[in-house]
């Protein structure tokens, strides 16, 4: 039985007065007994004590439980997809989340997976355990309009995860809700989005972290978030940031007095993050994805698969959830993107440089 199920059990009992003339109670046959005028006094107090006990265990179901499984207790994960972007490879947004969501239905048979384009329907959001968000970010955010249904339904613990741009809110009200709900955003003239290969040399020991090896990729590797001083924040993927992260003269996104200080200081930059919420939900941020043939890596799929399951409340394999037997090369990432391929486009050159699998024609000469 899940929390929906439970309510209205709960709000029943609670509502059966344990006096002689309360009205009869005719959906649960183990209370017909208020039905009769004055219950004999041994019965009364069976039934006082019955109630508590009821009552108590229904409480705490629903503290430890207010997910929305399923009826075979499989963790709903909605994956929302926002708009096309920036054209071929990059910001891949659907394609993105369908590998995604094979990722996690190849690793286990406990998650269902609904992938959505644009907002979800109320009820897709209602039936949620996490709630997976790849889209656009600032004044464009697909969760822009509806920042209030997502409060109400984290607080009942569903999880949230936002990748790549769907880390950033607009300053103000907005940042401040995902810094709330995320653990952290990335905030314009304080936050920075330069292209680097991020070398994560070490990763910590947190369920997000495993079976995931050392590994490094070349992407828009955001970093100094803005992050919360409640709950906990963790970091997941953490590199210190090369010094021409920092070429770009100042400006929304691309640098400030605060995060020079911090390169120049060889600090690390973290770049993705567990957030334990105050609320005992879990969120994860990440702001890797740009170029979609990351995705094709396997340390990269394996630690959002099990980000994913963490925060809809899934307990993560020693060794990180499989992903499977099929590798995810560039044929598998051409499918589904918003865009064609240029004229140009080289599947020879992507597979080298992202260091995929393809069956794709040769170069000249090779
Ligand atoms: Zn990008």
């Amino acid at each position: 039985m899940n929390a929906t199920q439970r309510l209205p059990a709960l709000q029943l009992l609670l509502q059966a007065s344990p006096y002689p003339n309360a009205p009869p109670l005719n959906h649960r046959c183990h209370l017909a007994m208020w039905r009769s005028p004055v219950a004999p006094p041994h019965a009364r107090t069976f039934v006082v004590a019955l109630l508590f006990v009821v009552a108590n265990g229904l409480l705490a179901g629903l503290a430890s439980q207010a997910t929305a499984e399923d009826a075979d207790g499989n963790k709903q994960v909605l994956l929302v997809a926002g708009n096309p972007s920036h054209g071929f490879g990059s910001h891949e947004h659907y394609a993105g989340v369908r590998l995604l969501a094979d990722a996690i239905t190849s690793s286990t048979d406990k998650a269902a997976v609904t992938v959505v384009k644009r907002w979800p329907t109320d009820e897709q959001v209602d039936a949620a355990d996490t709630i997976v968000i790849y889209c656009d970010g600032g004044g464009r955010h697909v969760a822009m309009a509806h920042r209030d249904q997502l409060r109400k339904k984290l607080a009942k613990g569903c999880g949230l995860v936002c990748i790549h741009y769907a880390v950033e809110m607009v300053p103000g009200e907005p940042g401040d809700d995902w810094v709330e709900m995320l653990g952290g955003h990335f905030e314009v003239h304080y936050s920075v989005n330069p292209h680097w290969v991020a070398d994560f040399k070490s990763l910590p020991n947190h369920p997000i972290a495993a079976g995931v090896e050392p590994f490094k990729t070349d992407d828009e590797w955001y970093f100094y978030m803005r992050f919360s001083d409640q709950g906990k924040v963790t970091p997941i993927l953490a590199a210190v940031a090369p010094e021409d992260t920092m070429r770009r003269p100042d400006g929304a996104h691309s640098g400030n007095p605060h995060v020079r200080k911090s390169v120049a200081a060889g600090e690390k930059q973290t770049v993705a993050w567990a957030y334990d919420r105050p609320d005992g939900g879990r969120s994860f941020g990440f702001t890797g994805g740009h170029y979609h043939w990351n995705w094709g890596n396997d340390n990269q799929r394996r630690l959002m698969a099990n980000a994913i399951l963490w925060t809809a409340g899934m307990d993560v394999p020693k060794n990180g959830f499989s992903l499977g037997q099929e590798k995810v090369g560039v044929e598998r990432l051409l499918e589904n993107q918003d865009y064609n391929p240029p004229k140009n486009f080289d599947q020879q050159q992507v597979a080298e440089k992202f260091e995929l699998t393809s069956t794709g024609p040769k170069k000249k000469g090779q």
